[in-house]
């Protein structure tokens, strides 16, 4: 409870540290591995979007609160193919896009019926070949091949970048998706999301532009 508010008010410190826009920062509380009580505690702290690495997992718990309160699911671990269809019909927004197939598959079973499922490209910043995401030079193709597909809505970039303990560095590889986010907004006026930032980095990314941090440690505390 009290990182949970401390990590709220520190969001909203660090806006104004930087020179952001008040509010301009969502949180999104990554629930994986965690229970329902602490997802109820993080709504009793006015959070309402939850991210989620493992589909199966994700399901139980959308399947468990879906009556007891509106929540924005966002699935951001890695996409199995043999997934995407259960992906694309329980979530409002998915956060690692980074093929064309998966695209696909995610507007075909998206269905009409729903809204758009909102998308963030996965771009792999730190060049690591077993960390998913598009290189950098490859994002602008995928969003055009997202803008594409009528049940997708294309809203920006997520990253995870290599772990790293130096701000500057931090900082660096933050500045460089901010150039492209900027770029690619210019392209695409859907785009309205960069999401940097997690626990040991959050700084570094609203320094450099964020508009959503993905935190789970600094709200739950460790992952068992
Ligand atoms: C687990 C995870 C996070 C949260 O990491 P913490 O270091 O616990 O804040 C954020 N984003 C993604 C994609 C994750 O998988």
């Amino acid at each position: 409870m009290e990182l949970i508010s401390s990590s709220i008010s520190n969001i909203r410190a660090l806006e104004v540290k930087y020179g952001r826009p008040q509010n301009s920062v969502r949180l999104l509380a990554v629930s994986k591995k965690k229970s329902i009580k602490h997802i109820l505690q993080a709504v009793n702290n006015g959070i309402s979007h939850f991210g989620e690495n493992y589909a199966q997992e994700a399901l139980e718990k959308i399947e468990m609160l879906k009556k007891e309160c509106k929540l924005t699911w966002h699935f951001i671990g890695p996409i199995q193919s043999n997934k995407a269809a259960k992906i694309a019909q329980n979530f409002d927004w998915v956060q690692s896009l980074d093929r064309e197939k998966i695209a696909v598959k995610l507007n075909e079973n998206r269905g009409s019926k729903h809204n758009a499922l909102n998308i963030c490209i996965q771009v792999n910043v730190s060049e690591e070949s077993t960390k998913s995401g598009v290189a950098m030079n490859q994002a602008e193709d995928l969003c055009g091949i997202v803008e594409n597909l009528p049940n997708l809505n294309l809203r920006g970039l997520m990253a995870i970048p290599a772990p790293e303990s130096n701000f500057k560095i931090q900082r660096e590889k933050y500045r460089e998706l901010s150039n492209k986010f900027n770029d690619l907004k210019k392209i695409y006026p859907s785009i309205d999301v960069l999401s940097i930032g997690m626990s040991n980095d959050y700084e570094a990314a609203i320094a450099e532009g964020s508009t959503m941090v993905r935190l789970g440690t600094a709200l739950f505390g460790a992952r068992l």
